[in-house]
């Protein structure tokens, strides 16, 4: 036969295969290799084995290296991210690369946490431990533990002894046993096993419902008002679909804070199964070693953020994504793939169920079990009306409108009564403002100039205590200057709240309460997040400030009192997906008041209680809202009625995006007439990080009309004229203009 030609996916910006000759090596598909690609070193994976043909292979370079050893990708992974790669218009190499752990994308050996599991030969088997010699006492003790347990890992033989797993070396030469190398399982802490609660009607008809259909593609979508019990319904879900050997469950939720937290519940409740998570702030050496238990199927639940959604998984019989309607599951970058989306075609190639749970669903899955007609897409509904907790009732929610009260340093005189009747009655409250730092802007009392980022169309945030004005752009930051460089006053004011200027109000208001601040300056560290909500639990905080952080799935028995404050800069905002978003945030934290016996009030501080969200938000009424708010996308052909994608770009000058985009946007609308292509725009941050953006919108009635036309544009694209100067890319189904 002629020599081997392997056609290799790099991590290069090129919408291609590379040929390599094999030189003998022998390579499967989905293995990983080494090679040249100029003057570097790259790690490649084999897509195709070709035998030569046109091309000689002596004139092609050969391969350096094939990991031989390792598991190749799963051509089940390898569709999916090619299914991927062509929808969000991303070349396939830097999708498949970038879908791997870091240590399989470097080009040192990727070492694997290994450990060897004995096993009895057939003459061990046999073997009348009895008649070993009385002074081998190890290796009888371990021949002993064999024939009972029928293999042991050098983890277990630590536990029999010492000195067992040196001697379980000498039973492999008296061939008595046989070693094989296997994955060390993953670490798991000792805890308690908690007690299946009974289900209550609607999560017993959820269960039931479910688990009725669990050998085929369904997707579900689980609506439950926070605290509903959606998660203990995925519990039951997970127990069913692993109780039969050879399975595995993929959980995914939005945010690295939920996985500590929802892992410790998983392991109280479902202990007889592994379980690894995947996320990012996990050593690159334990996310390669979970990734491959993964990989292997000793993992049996996978819990991980959205890059976990591209997990090799050979026994997944069923997913699960909890807070669908997240924003996170969306990658802003490189790839922009939807984790949801991407589960749910890979849920349908397998021909597994996918269940979707929230309790404000994005307006796509509320329409796709809801309103669609056509049954591809249909999702069926489950309802979780009651919170799981007889006692725990849904908490009551007001607004104050802060235009008819005299706010003390930016808080009405209802929330702090309501701080101060907590306080005395020992009970918790959370203070929820989406914004960070001191204050949100440096303003001159005299001439109104207000400290701008000179890389963004942004304003440089107060933060007091460090002295510093930052970009929560672009990371810019600079001493807070003392005079207006626009007219030389010097009193310059902090204008507008952040979480550090209310936690300061709130000490000075409250000396006596022990307040404790949550936003992305505080918590650098995922730890010090695990520290404080423990200190809530036990009880050490009676205030606690912070960023959205806060607002999920976190479950404070004592907290009984929300606040709200100034969230009304998203009530009008251009991005027609800004009040879909304040709803279930708002939702969401409300969520967090009176969840066990004691009811909970929210209070929302506003100069505008009138506006619908806020009355549907005072009912608890998604549905109502949902509905509305459908009825409106529908009359202006908004997503989920059309399909939507961006092409956005950047570059120095402006006049070169807009020639950039200019020419895109007439080579769009020359392919095909079913698709609306809109003029070039700039988005609200027109300057960000130094580079000057734009963008133009394309809509269509069907995702392949789409499709067709955003590839055929890409093409175009890669050899513009501009390309070299313009840094562009195109956003399928975007969340964010
Ligand atoms: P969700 O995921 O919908 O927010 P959870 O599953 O976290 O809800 O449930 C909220 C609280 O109710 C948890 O403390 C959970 O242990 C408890 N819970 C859930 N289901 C039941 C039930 N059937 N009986 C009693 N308690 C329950
Ligand atoms: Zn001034
Ligand atoms: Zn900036």
């Amino acid at each position: 036969m002629s020599p081997a030609i392997l056609k290799i996916a790099l991590d290069v910006p090129l919408d291609r295969l590379f040929d390599y000759a094999s030189n003998g090596q022998s390579a499967r598909i989905g293995q990983r290799v080494l090679v040249s690609f100029g003057a570097r070193q790259k790690i490649g994976i084999v897509m195709d084995i070709a035998h030569a043909t046109d091309i000689a292979p002596e004139k092609l370079k050969p391969v350096l290296q094939v990991f031989a050893d390792e598991v190749p990708l799963s051509a089940e992974l390898l569709n999916l991210l090619k299914f991927s790669a062509s929808y969000y218009q991303y070349p396939f190499g830097q999708a498949l690369l970038s879908a791997l752990p870091t240590r399989l994308r470097q080009t040192a050996p990727a070492l694997a946490r290994k450990q060897f599991l004995y096993r009895l030969t057939e003459v061990g088997r046999l073997l009348d431990v009895t008649q070993m010699p009385k002074r081998q006492r190890i290796l009888r003790q371990i021949m002993a533990a064999l024939q009972v347990a029928g293999q042991l890992t050098e983890a277990e033989l630590s536990n029999l002894s010492t000195t067992a797993r040196k001697a379980a070396k000498s039973l492999v030469d008296l061939g008595y046993a046989m070693a094989e190398q296997v994955l060390v399982p993953p670490r798991v802490a000792a805890i308690g096993v908690a007690p299946a609660p009974v289900l209550n009607d609607e999560q017993a008809n959820a269960v039931q419902t479910i688990t009725q259909q669990m050998d085929i593609f369904k997707s579900w979508l689980i609506y439950g008002v926070t605290g509903s019990g959606k998660t203990e319904v995925y519990i039951r879900l997970m127990q069913h679909a692993l109780q039969h050997g050879n399975a595995q469950v993929l959980v995914l939720v939005p945010e690295i804070n939920l996985t500590p937290q929802l892992e410790a519940r998983f392991r109280n409740r479902l202990p007889q199964f592994s379980l690894v998570s995947l996320h990012s702030s996990l050593s690159e050496s334990d996310r390669l070693h979970h990734w491959q238990l993964a990989q292997s199927g000793a993992a049996q639940i996978i819990i991980g953020t959205r890059l976990a959604v591209f997990t090799p998984l050979p026994h997944l019989k069923l997913i699960i994504i909890d807070e669908e309607h997240d924003g996170s599951y969306k990658q802003q970058d490189s790839m922009r793939y939807h984790a949801r989306d991407v589960a749910l075609v890979r849920a349908k190639r397998l021909a597994i169920p996918v269940v979707l749970g929230s309790a404000t669903p994005s307006l796509e899955s509320w329409h796709n079990a809801t309103h669609s007609k056509t049954s591809v897409n249909k999702y069926d509904l489950l309802t979780l009306k009651k919170r799981a907790v007889s006692a725990a009732q849904l908490p009551a929610i007001a607004c104050i409108d802060t235009t008819k009260v005299n706010l003390q340093h930016g808080l009405t005189p209802q929330l702090v009564t309501a701080l101060r009747s907590r306080l005395a009655r020992k009970e918790q409250s959370l203070l929820f403002i989406n914004r960070r730092g001191y204050s949100p802007v440096l303003l001159c009392s005299a001439c109104h100039w207000i400290a701008p980022c000179l890389r963004c169309s942004s304003r440089l945030v107060v933060h007091l205590g460090q002295r510093k004005l930052r970009c929560h752009h672009c990371g810019h930051e600079q001493k807070i200057v003392q005079q207006c460089p626009s007219c030389g006053n010097a009193d310059l004011h902090p204008t507008g709240h952040g979480t550090q200027r209310l936690e300061q109000t709130l000490a000075q208001l409250l000396p006596e309460a022990r307040i404790a601040r949550v936003d992305r300056d505080s918590i650098s560290r995922k730890d010090a997040l695990v520290e404080i909500l423990d200190q809530v639990h036990r009880g050490e905080i009676d205030i606690l400030v912070g960023t959205q952080m806060l607002a999920k799935g976190h479950d404070f028995p004592n907290l009984t009192l929300v606040g709200v404050i100034d969230t009304d800069s998203a009530l009008h905002s251009p991005d027609f997906r800004a009040s879909e978003r304040l709803f279930a945030q708002l939702m969401q934290v409300a969520g967090r008041a009176g969840r066990a016996d004691k009811a909970g009030q929210v209070i929302i501080q506003t100069a505008f209680p009138d506006h619908a969200l806020f009355h549907a938000l005072r009912s608890q009424d998604y549905e109502t809202y949902a509905h509305a708010m459908l009825a409106e996308r529908e009359m202006v052909q908004f997503p989920p009625f059309v399909f939507t994608a961006l092409l956005r770009a950047e570059a120095h000058e402006y006049p070169t995006v807009q020639q950039f985009l200019d020419d895109a946007f007439q080579h769009a609308r020359s392919l095909n007439h079913a698709v609306t292509v809109y003029d070039p725009v700039r988005p609200k941050m027109e300057r960000l990080k130094g580079m000057e953006r734009g963008y133009i919108l394309l809509h269509a009635q069907q995702r392949a009309v789409l499709q067709h036309v955003l590839t055929a544009l890409v093409s175009a694209l890669r050899t513009h004229k501009l390309a070299a100067k313009v840094r562009w890319a195109v956003d399928v189904d975007p969340l964010a203009f």
